[in-house]
């Protein structure tokens, strides 16, 4: 009988390590610190120090953007490098600009790089500025390389990592940081990040001056959602100013596409959107939603990891669900499932209010509300 156990026990372990079925998609990370020959890390870098320190600052993020992602470490922060002059300890000192050679070199020996195939890989190395840089962007395996002054700025991560799930700057794809004098686009006029719901911002502008471009007033003579649009700008993780804590809904959208699809190595589950006007044959991204709970749940995977998104609004199903599958709602708004539709023909709900909740002889509708709504 013991035999037997045993065996059993064995059996259980030679399983494939699926990852537990659980409510959120956990985003994988790697952190090297790169040690010079004399195996010296960078100066002033302690490795128990940014282990703690960045994992609770990226979820503490993400816990807000409520589209149930988590950070999670891949293993222990690695230390690399030592006497061979020709492994990692030759970029020591690399600045973010050597981030394709520390690419390369990684992938033509992933071991000595401590390359992790399922996690975000990133370096820190002991140039002396506060860079952090991602490359290559929108291609595959990139890196993040991090020079010892961020070690400890977690947002300077965090910005890389959108860019890693496909965000641009949000003052401009091609804009970088302010230049004093300078004037144009990316200076003193927007740029474009290819998103909608971004307002369009400058390097260089302030709070009012981006209400000033898109108002017409200054930030304080706006109401309270113009400035939450300002503020999404003025604080958004993808600008280069110094309080960067906000992603809109739509950045949001192409994270969770590029983590759903390019780069779904690193997460251990999907995304899939679905919204009141989207098509039966959509294919789950953003852009392509599905149209009912029941065809967004047909496309996540059984083993209970992915998350079906619904955009706001109402949909009239009654689904039953006969996977492990996790459905959430946006910060956008309420979805609702289940409530039946108003019958048809002249009797039924106006356009402004068209959920009937009460249905009256002859098929009239006796209580109508708006969308959105929930029925008293
Ligand atoms: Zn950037």
């Amino acid at each position: 009988m013991r035999n037997l156990l045993y065996i059993v026990a064995l059996l259980l372990l030679l399983q494939p390590a699926a990852a537990p079925a659980d409510d959120v998609i956990k985003i994988g990370l790697s952190i090297k610190i790169i040690r010079n020959a004399n195996g010296n890390l960078p100066t002033g870098v302690v490795p128990a120090r940014v282990e703690s320190l960045l994992l609770s600052a990226f979820n503490e993020l993400v816990v807000g953007y409520r589209r149930g992602h988590r950070f999670e470490y891949a293993g222990p922060i690695t230390e690399i490098g030592g006497p061979d002059p020709n492994g990692p300890s030759q970029w020591y000192d690399a600045e973010w600009s050597s981030c394709p050679g520390i690419r390369s070199a990684a992938l033509a020996d992933p071991n000595a790089y401590a390359w992790h195939s399922s996690a975000i890989n990133v370096y820190i190395t002991n140039a002396p500025g506060q860079v952090a840089v991602l490359c290559p962007f929108k291609q595959s395996n990139p890196i993040i390389v991090v020079e010892r002054n961020s070690a400890e700025r977690a947002m300077d991560y965090f910005h890389e990592i959108g860019h890693y799930f496909g965000l641009c700057h949000s003052h401009g794809c091609g804009c970088g940081a302010c230049v004093p004098n300078q004037t144009g686009v990316c200076f003193t006029e927007p740029g474009d990040d290819g998103i909608d719901d971004t307002l369009a911002d400058a390097g260089c502008w302030n709070a009012d001056q981006i209400a000033q471009h898109h108002f017409g007033t200054s930030f304080s003579n706006l109401d309270a959602a113009n400035q939450e649009r300002v503020v999404d700008a003025v604080q958004n993780v993808m600008s280069y100013r110094s309080l960067r804590t906000r992603l809109t809904e739509e950045q949001l959208d192409v994270w969770a596409d590029y983590a759903s699809t390019m780069y779904s190595n690193v997460a251990d589950g999907r995304t899939y959107f679905v919204a009141t006007n989207g098509s039966i044959s959509g294919t789950g991204r953003s852009t392509h939603p599905v149209d009912t709970v029941t065809n967004g749940v047909a496309l996540a995977s059984r083993d209970g990891n992915d998350i079906v998104l619904l955009r706001p609004g109402v949909y009239h199903e009654t689904p039953t669900i006969q996977r492990p599958v996790t459905l959430r709602a946006t910060r956008a708004g309420p979805a609702i499932i289940g409530l039946p539709r108003s019958p048809p023909g002249p009797s039924s709900c106006p356009a402004s209010s068209p959920i009937c909740c009460e249905i009256g002889p002859a098929d009239t509708c006796l209580l109508c509300i708006p969308m959105g709504k929930h029925c008293p």
